[in-house]
């Protein structure tokens, strides 16, 4: 796997004009060091994304481009939301580079950590995982929603290293996996765990963002949420039938009662046979949905066309 060891980092950036200035000298220090001490090549690059800013973002990246070979930049069309910026940015390095790490421009993942990736990848593991040891500059909300989900995440069987975002270094061969991945609904920490290939995690603490806002308010958490929800599972489908299947054993055990008190003659003429096919009735076409649901979640999946498999070594005399 050893190559010649060129790291490009991949930053996408959505009107960051506040933070770039300061994030490119301290990744530019940070380079220096490692290209120095020969931890990694010089050909090693800083690649800015601009995922369509309004701002001078795109501006400011031609400028430090154009001053120091360091820096790269790629310019998206127009805005198409932080997931697909990385994803443009990894697929448009990939074959200049042996590994990549990806991270945020506001510098909130310590890039400190990044000589410790680097390490784990020589010693031979393909994705490292950046996982934020504590929560401590959250809000007790943002706390309390992160967790929830990773542990809704969790309940629905969907693969998710647990604290982990977008920080996180990956070969040239895992770009490659994920290459493979055609869906359009993308929520690449679900992806990744998915391209297998040895992998390990280090720890980090997580910063403040040090200028500039937030691109994610609620809404685009909320939504980016679901979107990780909707493409990894089909459970949700499920839950329909079984609440279908529970309905429906009810409207049988009522079915049961309901005979034994008209029996009984204590009841007004009509009433038994609404309950009953309220009931019955009500089950069964929950159950019917659950079925639909079941092939259409099929569908689902077979659109996303995922790699059946991804081979990593093929021994042949
Ligand atoms: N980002 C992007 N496109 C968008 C929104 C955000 O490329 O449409 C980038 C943003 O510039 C930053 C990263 O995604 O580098 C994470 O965004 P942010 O720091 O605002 O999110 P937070 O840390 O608050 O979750
Ligand atoms: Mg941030």
């Amino acid at each position: 796997m050893m190559g010649q060891n060129i790291l490009y980092l991949v930053i996408p950036c959505y009107n960051e004009q506040e933070v770039l200035p300061e994030t490119a000298k301290r990744l530019k220090e940070k380079m220096s060091e490692m290209i120095r001490s020969g931890a990694v090549s010089p050909d090693s690059r800083v690649v800015f994304v601009d995922d369509g800013s309004k701002d001078k973002t795109w501006e400011l990246i031609a400028g430090l481009h154009a001053q120091d070979d360091l820096f790269s930049g790629i310019k998206l069309s127009r805005n198409k939301g932080h997931q697909n910026a990385l994803l443009a940015g990894l697929m448009t390095v990939k074959d200049k580079a042996d590994m990549v790490i990806s991270m945020d421009a506001d510098l909130q993942d310590d890039i400190n950590v990044v000589d410790q990736m680097v390490e784990k990848y020589k010693e031979e593991n393909d994705i490292v995982y950046g996982v934020r040891s504590s929560r401590q500059t959250d809000t007790f909300f943002k706390k309390f929603t992160a967790q929830g989900f990773y542990k809704v995440m969790k309940a629905l069987g969907v693969e998710i290293v647990y604290n982990h975002a977008d920080y996180r270094l990956m070969s040239k061969r895992a770009l490659e996996g994920l290459e493979q991945f055609s869906e359009v609904n993308l929520f690449l920490r679900g992806i990744v765990p998915l391209i297998g290939y040895p992998s390990c995690t280090v720890e980090y603490e997580r910063g403040e963002r040090f200028a500039g806002e937030s691109k994610y308010p609620l809404k685009k958490m909320l939504s980016f949420a679901c979107e990780g929800i909707t493409s990894f599972s089909v459970k949700p489908i499920r839950l329909i039938t079984s609440l279908g299947f529970i309905i429906f054993s009810i409207s049988i055990i009522m079915l049961i009662y309901f005979l034994v008190v008209y029996l009984m003659g204590k009841t007004v003429a009509g009433w038994t046979t609404i309950v009953i096919s309220v009931w019955a009735i009500g089950g069964l076409q929950l159950l019917a949905l659950g079925v639909i649901g079941e092939y259409i979640g099929k569908i689902y999946m077979e659109t996303k066309a995922r790699p059946k498999f991804i081979v990593q070594e093929f021994l042949n005399k």
